[in-house]
Formats: structure tokens, sequence, C-alpha cells
């Protein structure tokens, strides 16, 4: 018997990187999991988890999809009792070059996203009566917003901001709502900000910006796994966390330390 036995969990941007991670654990300790993410691998995605893991394609920008993926994973698994809202994207560009339609779509994955997607499980977990878990991926630039990504940061930030309402919105229900900070997670987002950053700010080769970032900033001196934050994670929804809610966690190695 595992922590989450017959517990569904919904994990968005679960195909990869950290979400995936994230569903590993889930299913290792005996969860229903239900991946969603826009590009239709996240059903090869799920295949590899094993038969307790489903995926669904699902844009989080998406009000009506979101429903669905909740509707799913509740019809599927007996109601939602975590949701990990991780889903994001990234850009980085100087003040001049940021095009609104980045910031748009950087806000609307990252913050509205996460929104929609609390507002769905939050309307499945009050309607069973059994309470449940929400867990935020906002990012160390919740923290420190770091040069060249000010639509990120703010995106991040909002994700704390709505993390600490919703939780007061829903203490008296046995529902808590939490954030997590990642730092410098090894998954395609960060080889993205590796290269672009690196371009950016230096003449760094593939990795060096990362290593030197780690080398210079990260007490740990090692970059993180999506393992890592997947740990972090399982610790929130289990029964060891029932007295926590409306947090903001940082798991980076001791990269941001407030
Ligand atoms: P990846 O780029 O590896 O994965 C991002 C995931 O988000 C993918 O599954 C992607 O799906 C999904 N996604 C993007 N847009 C949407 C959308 N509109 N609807 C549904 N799913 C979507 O990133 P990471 O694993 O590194 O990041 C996961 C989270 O952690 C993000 O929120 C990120 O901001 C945060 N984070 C990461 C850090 C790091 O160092 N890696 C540090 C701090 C925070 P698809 O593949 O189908 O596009």
């Amino acid at each position: 018997m595992g922590r989450f036995t017959d517990k569904c969990v919904v994990i968005t941007g679960g195909n990869k990187g950290i979400g995936y991670a994230m569903a590993e654990r889930f299913v290792a300790e005996g969860a229903n999991v239900v991946i969603a993410s826009v590009e239709d691998q996240v059903l090869e995605a799920a295949k590899s988890l094993g038969s307790s893991a489903k995926g669904f394609v699902c844009d989080v920008t998406n009000k009506a999809q979101v429903a669905d993926l909740y509707d799913f994973a509740a019809n599927l698994f007996g109601g939602i009792d975590v949701s990990v809202q991780n889903a994001g994207i990234i850009t980085i560009a100087k003040v001049e070059d940021l095009t609104e339609r980045e910031w748009d779509a950087t806000m609307e994955v990252n913050t509205k996203g996460v929104f929609l997607c609390c507002q769905e499980a939050i309307g499945h977990m009050r309607a069973s009566g059994k309470g449940g878990r929400l867990i935020n991926t906002a990012s160390g630039q919740a923290r420190d917003g770091f040069i060249y990504t000010p639509h990120y940061a703010a995106s991040k930030f909002g994700v704390m901001g709505l993390t600490q309402s919703l939780a007061k919105e829903v203490a008296l229900e046995n529902i808590t709502v939490n954030a997590i900070c990642p730092g410098i997670i090894k998954t395609d987002m960060w080889a993205y900000n590796d290269k672009v950053w690196g371009e950016m700010l230096g003449d760094f080769g593939p990795g060096e910006l990362m290593e030197s970032w780690v080398q210079t900033n990260i007490p740990m001196k090692r970059a993180g796994e999506g393992s890592d934050v997947a740990g972090l994670v399982a610790f929130l929804a289990s029964e060891d966390a029932t007295y926590i809610t409306g947090q903001t966690i940082n798991v980076d190695g001791g990269l941001i330390m407030s």
C-alpha cells in the first residue's frame, strides 16, 4: 500500500520534465494519475507510466477543455484528490523585443491556466465533500525576477498570489493550496534557458551558463532533477502536510533562501 493508493491525481504538463517526474512518483506510491498537456504525445507518455496512468489532451488556457479534463479524471477514478497545476512556458527577450503576444501567452498559460485548473479541481472537491490538495508550480522567479523575463516573473508572482487567496477561501473545507518554487531543474525548459540566456549574457557554450550559475549560486552545487521536485509535491499531497496551506516552498538546493 502506498501513501496515495486509490487517490486520483491530476498533473498538468505531465508528459515530460518536472510533471512527468511527479507522475512517476505518484504512480510509484499507488495513485491513479491523469497527466494532461497540449500535444497528443501525452497519451504515449501515460502508457509509459503503466496502467494506473491515463493521458488527456488539454490546453490549460481553455476553460471548456479544463472542465473536460477534470470530468474525465473524476469519472474514471472516482473524484479528484490531488491536482498539480504544473504546465508552464517561458520565453526570454530584452524589454524592447518582448512582444505583447509573448506577454499575453505567458500570463494565459502560467497564471490563468493555473487558476482555471484550481477552479475546476475545487468544484469537484467541494462536490465530493472529501477535501483535497492543490499544488501550483511557481518558480524561483516568484521570489526574485531574473533578467530578460519580466513576463515570466510576473506570471509566477501571480501564481503565489492566487495560491494564498484560494487557500484562505477553502481552508475550512479540508482543501489545502500550496505553491512550489523550483530553481534550476534539468528539463527541456532549462535547455532553452541555458541556450538563450547563455547567448544574451555572454559567450557561453551549451550547458556552460547552467553550470556557472549552479557553481556560483547554488550552495548544494548541483542542478535539480524532476525527482527532487516530485518529492516535495508528494509530501504536500500527503497526510503529513494536513496543516500546511497558503505556502510557497522553494526546492532549489538553497538557491533562494527567502
Ligand atoms: P517543460 O518545458 O519540460 O514542460 C512544460 C510542460 O507544460 C509540458 O508538458 C507542456 O506540454 C506543458 N504545457 C505548456 N503549455 C501548456 C498548455 N497551454 N496547456 C497544457 N500544458 C501545457 O518544462 P518543465 O518541466 O521544466 O517545467 C514545468 C513547470 O515548472 C513549469 O510551470 C515551469 O515554469 C516550472 N519551472 C521550471 C523550472 C526549471 O528549471 N525547469 C524552474 C522553475 C519553474 P506540451 O509538451 O504538450 O507542450
